[in-house]
């Protein structure tokens, strides 16, 4: 059991009073929904997590991504407190409020898009998806959607649908919403080639894309194909959709990753690290597109929480007075320095990817994708202290969506731990 100068660890990881919990999870809770790692959190606070044993771990999940300022950032506690005391719900479309507003203003500021942009909000990711290809048909009055190999973008049936991954997230759950057609990513010519073989261009509504694909582990798509999109839904009128729910807030060192390739989308997609886990995302996008479906074609019930926002206000506070996206490059070059000296002594690492601190090792063995290799390193992490979450196609990468907040000293000494770690099953 470790106890370095953050990590303190009281138990086993798990621990038994996490072991008690999961046994009584089994009995209660449907089976898909199964645990990555098998500890119980009682409190988070920056970039650590305290577990229902006492043990005090490095959390480098981030919540897959929500936690750019950290868990329990107390500006957004005290922010949602104050919030919630206040009115908890009305339903914007019924009873507005100004909070709801303000960050529309906020976030439009920031909208990496000229001219009026304007914004809505819904609850998750997917939702925000969905609502984004409604946004792109309504305006273009066109069905097909356009979505690329290795992306995901939800587990709804429309963003299922664009989603890429077969397992574990698509097997046995069709049938699939239809005009959804899928390409090669980072492959222009293809993307090309798809007007004549697989969908007209005057049919397409939309293409949809990660500006670094998260799921499938930590793809940065070359500057021509980026640019190449834009210039193909200028030509062909299309709506260029960038999902920035992984990618957002500062995570890759510029607030949204599109603006490391210099084109502007039509519409931008956020969710996750918005509110800091709050269940809030939202669409932002060119005017024109935005305003095309009919009345009350956009909403639901919870849509645009006056709670969520209170915490999305928080964030942006805090990515501002925090300078986060300097932060993020901060912190990624840390990250990347470690892994180019891992890699330098292990040739199993075949790749490091990914921009600002969003990045990503991939894992392989004779050259061959290992799963294993990346589930043996994250745990052997896990049982001293530092949370790993794995992403990639094949499940053999390991990705860092660390808090922006870590202090340097926790950083090296999570660093030490992954490093630990990769040496002891290498
Ligand atoms: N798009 C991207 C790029 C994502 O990474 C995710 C979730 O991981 C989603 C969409 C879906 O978001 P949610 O899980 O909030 O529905």
């Amino acid at each position: 059991m470790a106890t370095t100068k953050t990590i303190d660890l009281r138990t086993d990881i798990p621990g038994p009073r996490s072991r008690e919990i999961l046994g009584r999870k089994e009995r209660v809770i449907a089976a898909p929904l199964s645990v990555y790692r098998e500890i119980v959190v009682a409190e988070g606070r920056g970039a650590t997590i305290t577990d229902v044993d006492g043990n005090t771990l490095i959390d480098f999940t981030g919540g897959v991504g929500c936690l750019n300022v950290g868990h329990s950032n107390p500006r957004v506690v005290e922010a949602v407190q104050e919030q919630a005391a206040r009115f908890t719900h009305t339903d914007f479309t019924i009873i507005p409020y100004e909070n709801y507003v303000a960050l529309a203003e906020r976030l439009a500021a920031l909208a990496p898009i000229a001219g009026d942009v304007r914004a809505a909000f819904f609850n998750s990711g997917a939702e925000a998806i969905e609502n984004a290809i409604k946004f792109a048909r309504a305006h273009t009055r066109r069905p097909a959607v356009i979505a690329f190999e290795g992306g995901f973008h939800g587990r709804t049936l429309l963003a299922l649908s664009l989603t890429s991954k077969t397992h574990p997230y698509k097997a046995g759950l069709g049938p699939f919403a239809p005009e959804v057609y899928r390409v090669a990513f980072d492959d222009i010519e293809e993307l090309e080639r798809a007007f004549k073989t697989k969908v007209a261009a005057e049919e397409v509504a939309a293409i949809v894309f990660e500006p670094i694909q998260g799921e499938s582990g930590f793809i940065v798509p070359s500057p021509e194909f980026v640019e190449g999109l834009r210039r193909i839904c200028d030509e062909n009128g299309i709506v260029l959709v960038a999902d920035e729910v992984q990618t957002g807030v500062c995570r890759t060192g510029r607030f949204f990753a599109i603006e490391h390739f210099g084109i502007e989308p039509d519409l931008v997609v956020i969710a996750k690290s918005i509110a800091a886990g709050l269940p809030l995302s939202g669409v932002l996008g060119r005017a024109a597109i935005m305003d095309a479906p009919g009345d009350s074609a956009i909403g639901g019930t919870y849509v645009g929480n006056p709670v969520a926002i209170a915490a999305a206000h928080a964030v942006l506070d805090v990515v501002e007075e925090e300078r986060l996206s300097e932060r993020a490059e901060a912190i990624g070059e840390r990250i990347r320095g470690a892994m180019e000296r891992w890699r330098d002594r292990h040739d199993e690492i075949a790749d490091i990817r990914g921009l600002g601190a969003m990045l990503a090792i991939e894992l392989r063995r004779n050259g061959e994708p290992d799963a294993d290799l990346a589930t043996a390193v994250a745990d052997a992490a896990a049982a001293n202290g530092l949370l790993l979450l794995k992403a990639g196609m094949h499940g053999n990468c390991i990705r860092v969506l660390v808090p922006l907040v870590i202090s340097d000293a926790e950083l090296d000494e999570a660093l030490a731990v992954w490093e630990e770690a990769l040496d002891e099953v290498l």
